[in-house]
């Protein structure tokens, strides 16, 4: 019987970045109605992770807003992490925290980091077209970082935002030679804040991006279907299961809501899945 690996997200710090991402409400430059916060703290934080681990999550992303780590926040991760791992040894503890040299991914694994997300969001030639503040090479970069620093790489992007069928298949080949152990692939979530009005995918182009995806990378230990999944999905989850997706997010996205974790299981019961109980359980 097929596993699904189940992976919650923390968004620790939220609606404040000053970068011109045009698909992200956490950009102060855009107005979106979402919860602005600074850090949260250690003991809301842990609750929380109790709480994902009762519903099945194996992997917990830690993520703040922002163009990339600085010492405050490596700092703020690094403690958490010690205190996620001595509380409940058994999470796969993720960070997301944009950009990232060597030496601060070092420190961040040796506090208990065993994974880092960094998406590349789309490919090299389209993305001056969604953000004019940092560059996707520094985006590449970060995710090398990752890999050289020993940490599995979570990478992947967002589809629907606009870009050519070309587009998609050269974020493809970009992540393909970086070698991530996960692939998140995200659809589009409009917000009339952004500036990016319109998601530019359909169900059936989504499929084929999973199944290319699935295809490209043989032996991906995790290809997740993320943001969006609701959407495109919903109630007919079976079919993004069977082009070749193994992972979800359960419980809400960084400022969308996603389904309750209950229903998820429930859905993944109907369809006749197990839920993995480690990460390489497939
Ligand atoms: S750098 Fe990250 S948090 Fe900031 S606007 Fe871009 S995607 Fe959003």
């Amino acid at each position: 019987m097929k596993s699904i690996f189940l992976c919650a997200i923390n968004n620790l710090r939220s609606g404040s970045c000053s970068e011109d991402c045009k698909f992200c409400t956490q950009s102060i430059r855009y107005k979106a109605k979402i919860q602005r916060y600074r850090f949260k703290n250690e003991s809301s934080v842990i609750k929380e992770a109790q709480v994902a681990q009762k519903n099945g999550a194996l992997g917990y992303c830690l993520v703040t807003d922002g163009k990339g780590l600085d010492d405050i926040t490596t700092e703020y991760i690094a403690k958490l992490a010690r205190a996620l791992k001595q509380k409940l040894p058994q999470l796969h503890l993720i960070a997301c925290n944009g950009t990232a040299t060597a030496e601060q991914l070092r420190y961040l694994k040796a506090n208990g980091i065993s994974s880092y997300n960094h998406n590349l969001e789309t490919s090299k030639e389209y993305y001056p077209s969604i953000c004019t503040t940092h560059s996707w090479e520094e985006r590449y970069k970060s995710c090398e970082a990752v890999k050289m620093e020993g940490l599995a790489l979570c990478s992947g992007g967002i589809f629907g935002m606009g870009e050519s069928r070309d587009d998609q298949k050269s974020l493809l080949k970009a992540l393909y030679s970086l070698k991530p152990e996960s692939i998140p692939l995200n659809f589009y979530i409009p917000n009339p804040a952004l500036p990016i009005t319109q998601r530019t995918i359909n169900q059936k182009e989504a499929l084929d991006i999973i199944k290319e995806t699935k295809k490209l990378f043989d032996k991906l230990p995790l290809l997740m279907v993320a943001g969006g999944r609701e959407a495109l999905f919903k109630g007919e989850e079976k079919l993004m299961f069977e082009a070749g997706a193994n992972a979800i997010v359960i419980g809400n996205y960084l400022t969308t809501k996603g389904q309750t974790p209950y229903s998820d299981r429930q859905m993944l019961k109907s369809l006749g899945y197990k839920i993995a109980m480690s990460c390489y359980d497939t």
